[in-house]
């Protein structure tokens, strides 16, 4: 029975490392007798954030396959050693900070936050990246107008690296460059994240003081992933008031706070806030509801960085390929002001 469960745990994969247990390296004991199963697994990693769900996992296959038999899975992590995996090389050793930008669901505005808050930090005089991780629908390459941009390879140090696109003075790269608009849906789980793997390590990042990862909306497998290939320092949430308290955006806070990721929430963002018409410009109009965002910030102990109200310039600089908060003073200020808190929030850290 111990080899027929042996042979089940070779079939459980890491999310991550797209590896099973068995050869991995986590399996640290498996015991059978008079009805009794136990399995023993140790992780490498001294909080893994797959811990939990491989462990569910694992128990459901092993009562699957032995029916009326007592299953006790133990999960222990940290020091599974010697790690087999060879270690990557990784290209973001010049990057000061990684700032990720992350919402519950889509269209709320979360590319269009990292791209002008990539412009907000470049005004201020910051070394800045941008990294699309965005798999369901990557939008950089048409915020910053390099949409059809092919990373050209160079070999550095006997590895080959890729050349970023370059916009605004800020270096972009983007899973989109890699796949075509209709093949998004299709790259998910272990192919997408390898894509990714090699877009964070392999990409010619040079020095930069700050690197924006656009993340996919929503939460799961892909965040986590993404997440743990880049020492995230800080996640800005960037939500709209109408969709504030709904269980998405709890949710997304959730994943950065839960202890095996344990990532700063920076604070959450309301786009799309209000409205001011031109010609009335003291008039603020919430269209959406007002004060949602801010009331479940305080409740949950985030902070609050502000509100970006809907300006016309926003969505066209989206649309003609150059992000409002360089060319229309209005919106500048109001990336401004963000950008000076999260540098304010990240510097601390
Ligand atoms: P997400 O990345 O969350 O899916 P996008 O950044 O693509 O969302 O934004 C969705 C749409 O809303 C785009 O057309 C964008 O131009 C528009 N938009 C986002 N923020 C604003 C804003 N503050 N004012 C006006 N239009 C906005």
């Amino acid at each position: 029975m111990e080899q027929q469960i042996e042979k089940l745990l070779a079939t459980v994969t890491h999310p991550e490392t797209g590896r099973n247990l068995v050869e991995s390296g986590f399996v640290e004991h498996i015991a059978a007798a008079a009805g009794k199963a136990t399995v023993v697994l140790r992780f490498a990693k001294a909080r893994d954030p797959f811990a939990v769900k491989i462990k569910n996992q694992t128990e459901a296959l092993l009562r699957e396959a032995f029916p009326g038999t007592e299953i006790l899975v133990v999960v222990k992590e940290g020091g599974a050693a010697p790690r087999p995996e060879p270690k990557t090389r990784t290209m973001t050793d010049g990057i000061a900070k990684v700032i990720a930008v992350a919402s519950g669901k889509g269209g709320v505005g979360k590319s269009t936050v990292t791209a002008n808050l990539a412009v907000a930090l470049r005004n201020l005089g910051f070394r800045v990246g941008v990294l699309d991780a965005d798999i369901y629908g990557p939008s950089q390459p048409k915020m910053f107008g390099v949409e059809g941009y092919t990373p050209l390879a160079e070999e550095q140090g006997g590895i080959d690296v890729m050349i970023p696109a370059e916009a605004m003075d800020i270096r972009l790269m983007s899973i989109g460059f890699f796949i075509k608009p209709t093949d998004a849906l299709l790259w998910r789980g272990a192919m997408a994240t390898s894509a990714l793997k090699q877009i964070v390590h392999q990409t010619k990042w040079g020095m930069l003081d700050f690197l924006l990862a656009d993340l996919p909306p929503g939460t799961g497998d892909i965040h986590l992933s993404i997440i743990n290939e880049l020492k995230i320092d800080a996640a800005v949430i960037v939500s709209t008031p109408q969709q504030i308290a709904v269980a998405d955006v709890v949710r997304g806070v959730e994943m950065f706070r839960n202890p095996n990721v344990n990532i700063p929430v920076a604070g959450v963002v309301e786009n799309m806030a209000y409205f001011t018409p031109e010609e009335l410009p003291d008039n603020r109009y919430y269209i959406f509801g007002h004060g949602g965002a801010r009331e479940y910030a305080e409740r949950n102990g985030i902070d609050f960085l502000g509100e970006i109200p809907i300006i016309q310039s926003i969505m066209e600089g989206g649309d003609t390929g150059r992000p409002a908060a360089g060319i229309d003073s209005r919106v500048e200020r109001h990336y401004r002001e963000l950008a000076e808190k999260i540098v304010g929030k990240v510097m601390k850290s």
